[in-house]
C-alpha cells in the first residue's frame, strides 16, 4: 500500500473547493458522468483502431445510490486506469489545475470561480464539493492489477491493489451530511434527466415499471392479462437528432424531437433549422421558430446549449444574439468556452463567429422560405412576424438581410414586400416634400372611422399592432430612404398627407375666429387645442385628434419613466378640429341664443369624443339624456 501526499502548495485545498461553488454544486454528477463516457467513448475508439482486442460487451454506465451505506457509485466500463495513471491523471495533473484554480479563485467572486471551474479541469475534484470522502477503484483495459484510490479530504491520499476483475473505473462519493439530498432517487434522476439526456452511451439508473400481457393468464373476455414487471431504466438518448445529417431526417422526426426537449409545450413549432458545421469552427443542432406571443419574456430562455451531448445550460444569452434568444432548440459545440464569464463570452472571437453564423442561417432559411413557397411564408407571417422586427430593429446585419423577405400587410390582409409596398403606395401617399407617406393603424376597431376616411381617399392603411412597432417605425424611417410614418388617427385625412393642392376654405377668417371664441368659451382650453379643416360635410362636426409627433412624445416618455426633459407626465391634450364645411359652422354663426350655441358645440364635442371612445362618466349619461331629449 501507498500512502502519498497529493503535491500542493496551498495547504488545504478542499475547505475552499467544498464552498467555492456553494450555489451550483450538483454540477459534480455531470462532471463525474462525463468523465464515465469519456473513457467509454476512448475505449470504443480503441477498438476501433484494433488498440484493443478483447470483448468490449455492454457498456452502459450505471449509477448507483446506496443510502444506507451513504454513497453515490459512478460506475463505467471504459478504459480504466492503471496505478501509473491515478498518479499521473488524479494526484499530478487534476491537481495541479485544481491549485491553479484556488490561486486565482482567492480574488474572485462566486460567480467568476463558477466560470472557472472547468476551465481548469477541476472535474473529478469537484465530488469533494458534495463527499466527505471519495474512493476510485479502477482497472485499465491493458490488463495490469486492478487499484483502489481514496482520499477524505485532507491532502492525503491511499494508493494500493484491488481485487476489481471487470475493466472499468467505478468512483464512489461517501455522501457528506450537507448534501444528503443527493442520496434521493428522485434527486438524482432529476439531475441524470437535466445534464444526461442525450449522452452518447447508455446511462443506466435504478429500475422502472411497465406493464406486459401475459399469454398465459386471460381475463373474461379472453383478452390476456397485464403483467406488471421491472426493468433497467435509461435515462438518456444516445443519438439524439441534431447530430444525425439533415438529409436523413424527416419533417415528424423534428416534430417529435421538439415534444422529447418540451414535454410540456403543447404547441408545435412552425418550422426548423438544422446546423450542421465543422470549420472554422465546430457545431450541430436544431433553432426551432415557435409561435411567438405578445409577451416575449416568457419565451425566453429556451435554447439548451451543449458541449459535446452534455447539458450546459440554458441561458444562451452572450452566445446568440438577444432576438434569437426567442428560438427553441439545441446547440451543441465543444468550442464555445462553455465555463467562461459572461462578459468574457461577449468578446471572444469565436462566439462572435458563431452569433454571427446562427443568425446568417435563420436569415438564409427565412428567405428560402419566402422565395420557395411565399403563400406557406404569409400564412406564417403574422407569427414569426415579432421575432422579425426584433431582429431588425436590434441587428444592422439581420435588417439588411431581412428587408428582402420582410412583408408589410394591410388592412385588407394584402401583404407585399418593402420594394412591392413602395411601389403600390407611391403615387398616391407622396407628400409635397416627395416623401411616401406610410399610413397605419394599430388598432383597426378603435381607428374605424379613420381607416374609412383614408381609404375614400385612396390611400392604403398598413396594419400594426405589437409591443415593438415604435422601434420598428424608427427603424425604418432611418433605413428606408424618404418614407415616414403616419398613424391613421394622427390628423384629418385632408391634413395626414400634406400635398401642394389648394386648400381654400368655405369661411372668411373672421367667421373662423367667431367659431374659434365660440368653440373656446365651452371647452376646457388647456386639454383641447382648436384648429380647423376643410373636410366632407358628410364628416363629423367636430373631430378630435392626437398628433403623431405628440402621441410619440407621449409613448416614449412613457417609456422612459419620466427621464426625457420631465416630461414624465404629458398632460392628455389633443387636437379639435372643426369641420368648415358642415352645417354647424352655420349654425353657430346664425345662433344668437348664447344657451343654444353652448348646446351645439357641446353635443358635437360629445359625439366626436364618442367616436374616440373618450366618452365616459357623468359626460356620457348626460349626452344620452340629452340626445333622448332632441329625438
Ligand atoms: P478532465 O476530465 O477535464 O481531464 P478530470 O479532473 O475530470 O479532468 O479528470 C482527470 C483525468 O482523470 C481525466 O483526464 C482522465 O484521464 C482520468 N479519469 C477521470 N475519470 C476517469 C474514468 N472514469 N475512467 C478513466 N479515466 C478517468
Amino acid at each position: 500500500m501507498l500512502k502519498g501526499k497529493i503535491n500542493v502548495q496551498t495547504e488545504n485545498i478542499f475547505p475552499i473547493i467544498k464552498k467555492f461553488l456553494y450555489s451550483d454544486h450538483e454540477i459534480f454528477l455531470r462532471e463525474i458522468v462525463s468523465n464515465a463516457v469519456d473513457a467509454t467513448q476512448k475505449l470504443k475508439t480503441l477498438s476501433s483502431t484494433g488498440d484493443f482486442k478483447g470483448e468490449i460487451g455492454d457498456i452502459s454506465v450505471e449509477i448507483i445510490l446506496d443510502k444506507e451505506a451513504k454513497t453515490l457509485t459512478i460506475k463505467d466500463k471504459g478504459i480504466g486506469m492503471t496505478a501509473e495513471e491515478i498518479e499521473k491523471y488524479i494526484n499530478q495533473i487534476a491537481f495541479s489545475s485544481a491549485e491553479e484554480f484556488v490561486n486565482k479563485f482567492k480574488t474572485k467572486t462566486e460567480a467568476e470561480s463558477n466560470a472557472i471551474i472547468g476551465h481548469f479541469g477541476l472535474g473529478f475534484y469537484s465530488s469533494f464539493m458534495v463527499s466527505d470522502k471519495v474512493a476510485i477503484r479502477t482497472k485499465s483495459y491493458k490488463g495490469e492489477k486492478a487499484s483502489y484510490w481514496e482520499c477524505d479530504g485532507s491532502p492525503e491520499y491511499t494508493l494500493k491493489e484491488d481485487d476489481k476483475e471487470d475493466r472499468g473505473t467505478e468512483i464512489i462519493l461517501h455522501i457528506d451530511e450537507e448534501n444528503v439530498q443527493f442520496l434521493e432517487e428522485s434527486k438524482t434522476l432529476e439531475l441524470l434527466r437535466k445534464y444526461c439526456s442525450f449522452l452518447p452511451v447508455p446511462i443506466k439508473f435504478g429500475k422502472e415499471k411497465y406493464w406486459e400481457p401475459d399469454p398465459e393468464k386471460k381475463d373474461k373476455d379472453g383478452n390476456p392479462e397485464q403483467i406488471e414487471k421491472e426493468r433497467d431504466r435509461f435515462i438518456n438518448n444516445t443519438n439524439p437528432l441534431w447530430k444525425k445529417t439533415p438529409v436523413d431526417c424527416k419533417d415528424e422526426d423534428y416534430k417529435s424531437f421538439y415534444r422529447e426537449l418540451y414535454p410540456m409545450t403543447f404547441e408545435e413549432p412552425l418550422f426548423h433549422i438544422h446546423l450542421n458545421v465543422d470549420y472554422p469552427f465546430n457545431l450541430t443542432g436544431i433553432l426551432y421558430f415557435p409561435k411567438v406571443k405578445k409577451n416575449i419574456e416568457v419565451q425566453q430562455n429556451k435554447i439548451q446549449l451543449y458541449c459535446n451531448q452534455v447539458f450546459v445550460t440554458d441561458s444562451v444569452e452572450g452566445i446568440v444574439p438577444q432576438f434569437l434568444t426567442l428560438l427553441h432548440g439545441v446547440i451543441d459545440s465543444p468550442d464555445i468556452p462553455l465555463n467562461v464569464s459572461r462578459s468574457y463570452l461577449q468578446s471572444d472571437q469565436n462566439v462572435k463567429k458563431i452569433s454571427g453564423y446562427i443568425m446568417k442561417k435563420v436569415a438564409d432559411k427565412l428567405e428560402e422560405l419566402f422565395k420557395n413557397d411565399r403563400e406557406e411564408f404569409e400564412k406564417k407571417w403574422d407569427d414569426i412576424r415579432v421575432f422579425i422586427d426584433y431582429g431588425m430593429i436590434s441587428e444592422e446585419k439581420f435588417f439588411e438581410r431581412a428587408k428582402k423577405f420582410y412583408l408589410f400587410k394591410n388592412i385588407d390582409g394584402k401583404y407585399f414586400t418593402i420594394e412591392d409596398y413602395q411601389k403600390h403606395v407611391e403615387e398616391t401617399q407622396k407628400d409635397k416634400n416627395n416623401k411616401t407617406i406610410y399610413l397605419y393603424s394599430n388598432d383597426t376597431q378603435e381607428q374605424h372611422s379613420f381607416i374609412q376616411a383614408a381609404k375614400e381617399r385612396g390611400y392604403d392603411v398598413l396594419e400594426l399592432g405589437n409591443v415593438l412597432d415604435n422601434h420598428l417605425i424608427n427603424t425604418f424611417e432611418q433605413k428606408l430612404t424618404d418614407v415616414s410614418f403616419a398613424r391613421v388617427d394622427s390628423n384629418t385625412v385632408d391634413k395626414l398627407i400634406q400635398k401642394d393642392e389648394a386648400d381654400i376654405s368655405r369661411l372668411d377668417d373672421k367667421q373662423k375666429e367667431t367659431i374659434k371664441e365660440a368653440v373656446e368659451k365651452n371647452v376646457d382650453k388647456a386639454k383641447f387645442m382648436v384648429d380647423f379643416a376643410n373636410l366632407n360635410d358628410s364628416d363629423l362636426p367636430l373631430l378630435i385628434m392626437r398628433p403623431e409627433f405628440m402621441r410619440r412624445m407621449k409613448d416614449m416618455s412613457a417609456l422612459g419613466g419620466g427621464g426625457m426633459m420631465g416630461m414624465g407626465n404629458l398632460p392628455d391634450t389633443y387636437q379639435l378640429i372643426v369641420n368648415t364645411n358642415h352645417p354647424i359652422c352655420d349654425k353657430i354663426l346664425a345662433e344668437t341664443d348664447g344657451e343654444k350655441q353652448t348646446e351645439l358645440i357641446k353635443h358635437s364635442l360629445d359625439l366626436a369624443l364618442l367616436s374616440q371612445n373618450l366618452l365616459k362618466g357623468e359626460e356620457l349619461t348626460n349626452f344620452i339624456k340629452r340626445s333622448a331629449k332632441l329625438i
